[in-house]
């Protein structure tokens, strides 16, 4: 199938995108790294009449820290955060994360912006960044404004971004020496969308939790911070029974859908399961590393 016709422009300032927009009749939208976009244009999902190609925007690319956060640029591709010492360094956790994101091919164009601003409930760095209690910055017509993750995923594909806005830029606070965290999921082969999936990060005093955020993927409509898990771990050492404590609470922050392949009894299982794996990393990391200090 071919997409249908469609007018394409190429912004080169975010006042060019948003000139674009206003000026567009019909339904338009923003092309970045189009691996989500393009498939869903071929395949007459969407049909925007104007095409708003944002990816020559200088203002939405690069890497570094910026009064003290650290400034992830919306452009910035899926593959470096594999690659950028920025990343590795301030943000594990998005490194940690990025080889479950898809194939190399789709990594090399898609984009952080890209996968934030769509909201698939199985993507990867929309839990990521609410584990992160990440701000997001965002530009419209009528000027800027930052926002948190929380708050941000609504529902399937559902985020608040207002029409016109556009995603400029993820903040995050960069990593501290007391902080550990953790990611992984469970797929039926490599690189598909994970069946769960979940990021851990947080603050410890030597073996102690001070605080940790956990956010699942893939088991609702929008990522999902598991709250009483939180709570459950909060201020204890991560022992094999806090970590069941933490595992069995999850039935009441998670309510995943059943579908064809895996029951709602089975996706909460495997995430109690990851969440287990998860917490038993960085209880052994807090061992050791309180071991050597
Ligand atoms: C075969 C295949 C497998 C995949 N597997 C995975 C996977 O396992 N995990 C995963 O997370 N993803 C996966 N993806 C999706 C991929 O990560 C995309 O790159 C990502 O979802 C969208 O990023 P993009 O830059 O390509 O955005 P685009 O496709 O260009 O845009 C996606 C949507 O976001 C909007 N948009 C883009 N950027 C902005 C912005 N800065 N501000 C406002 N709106 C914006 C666009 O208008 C569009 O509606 C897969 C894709 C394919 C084709």
């Amino acid at each position: 199938m071919k997409a249908r016709a469609f007018e394409y422009a190429k912004a080169t300032s975010l006042q060019d995108a948003f000139d674009a927009f206003a000026r567009a009749s019909g339904d338009c939208c923003y092309l970045a790294g189009g691996q989500s976009l393009i498939p869903s244009l071929s395949l007459r999902l969407q049909a925007p009449s104007l095409l708003i190609d944002i990816s020559g925007i200088g203002d939405m690319r690069g890497v570094g820290i910026v009064d003290g956060m650290l400034r992830i640029g919306a452009l910035t591709r899926h593959a470096e955060m594999l690659t950028s010492p920025e990343i590795a360094r301030h943000a594990p956790l998005l490194r940690l994360a990025a080889p479950h994101v898809a194939h190399p091919a789709i990594r090399n164009k898609g984009t952080i912006g890209g996968t934030i601003a769509l909201a698939d409930p199985a993507a990867e760095f929309p839990a990521v960044v609410l584990a992160l209690d990440a701000e997001l910055e965002i530009a419209g017509p009528g000027g800027r404004r930052r926002t948190k993750a929380d708050g941000f995923f609504k529902g399937l594909y559902e985020t608040g971004l207002e029409p016109g806005e556009i995603l400029t830029a993820i903040l995050v606070r960069p990593f501290d020496k007391r902080d550990r965290c953790a990611f992984d999921e469970l797929a039926r082969r490599r690189g598909d969308y994970a069946i769960v999936g979940a990021g851990v990060q947080g603050r410890f005093h030597a073996e102690q939790v001070e605080a940790l955020r956990i956010a699942f993927l893939s088991v609702g409509p929008a990522p999902v911070r598991a709250r009483n898990a939180e709570s459950a771990v909060r201020g204890r050492t991560l022992s094999p029974a806090v970590i069941a404590d933490a595992q069995a609470t999850l039935h009441l922050d998670l309510d995943p859908a059943e579908d064809a392949q895996t029951s709602r009894a089975t996706r909460l299982h495997l995430a109690r399961v990851l969440l287990g794996r998860l917490l038993g990393k960085l209880a052994r990391e807090a061992r050791n590393e309180g071991g050597r200090a």
